[in-house]
């Protein structure tokens, strides 16, 4: 099983990506927790790709192609993947095409969250992380999570504990704007590779402006 799936920051595709991830058992191959990993190891690899992420623009299309080519030989992927962070523009896009017709692989499922782009803005900006647990879902800018209010501050709205945070990254507007103008290319960017995906293949497109288990049910109902 060969699944893309495609979705901008914010819009829950980390979160979906693990819900398609345990329904088919396939190896989640996330380019930029690859990057991360090679990063904190200080391999060559992270080095080189260390000052492009840092400046919130995409790792040369040289270093990354062949680094999400490689990971798909490998011997883990021989019964598929499910690949997020990749392509993510038009020049990836061909190369991955490329590269399954020559291995004579086929996609079985593309995925695309579709958001809007000041929701998917709004939804990381307004995103509070609660001390006792991350998984307790807060954001300031969605009525359905919003936190709770105890003595004028907030709390969290699953635990009521007064240890809510933002993510220094999640407030970084200019890097958001970055990252999202890279996302809704349409040009050369990856909606641009998401549309030369639809010019070939099927591409299921999910909703991702409800809940997340909202979305996860629309998306597993969408993968029959
Ligand atoms: P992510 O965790 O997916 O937001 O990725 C973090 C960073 O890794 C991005 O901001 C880029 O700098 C880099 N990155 C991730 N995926 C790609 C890709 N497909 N091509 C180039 N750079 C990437």
């Amino acid at each position: 099983m060969n699944i893309l799936i495609f979705g901008p920051n914010g819009s829950g595709k980390g979160t979906q990506g693990a819900v398609v991830q345990k329904r088919y058992g396939v190896p989640h191959i996330e380019t930029g927790v690859i990057f991360r990993e090679n990063i904190n190891k200080g391999t060559e690899l992270g080095n080189k790709a260390k000052e492009f992420i840092d400046r919130g623009e995409l790792v040369p299309d040289g270093i990354t192609v062949p680094m999400i080519l490689n990971r798909l030989r490998q011997v883990d992927c021989k019964s598929g993947w499910l690949l997020d962070g990749f392509p993510r523009n038009l020049v990836q896009a061909e190369a991955l095409w490329k590269a399954l017709h020559e291995a004579g692989m086929k996609l079985d499922y593309v995925i695309e969250i579709v958001l809007d782009r000041e929701i998917a803005k709004k939804r990381i900006m307004g995103r509070r992380l609660c001390a006792t647990d991350n998984n307790h879902p807060n954001n300031i800018f969605i009525d359905a999570i919003k936190p709770a209010e105890k003595d004028g501050k907030l709390v969290c709205r699953v635990c009521g504990c007064d240890k809510l945070t933002a993510r220094a990254d999640d407030q970084d507007e200019a890097a958001i704007d970055k990252r999202h103008g890279i996302y809704y290319d349409e040009k050369s960017g990856t909606l641009a590779a998401v549309n030369d995906f639809k010019a070939r293949v099927k591409v299921l497109e999910v909703d991702g402006a409800p809940g997340v288990k909202e979305v996860s049910l629309a998306l597993l109902a969408k993968l029959g």
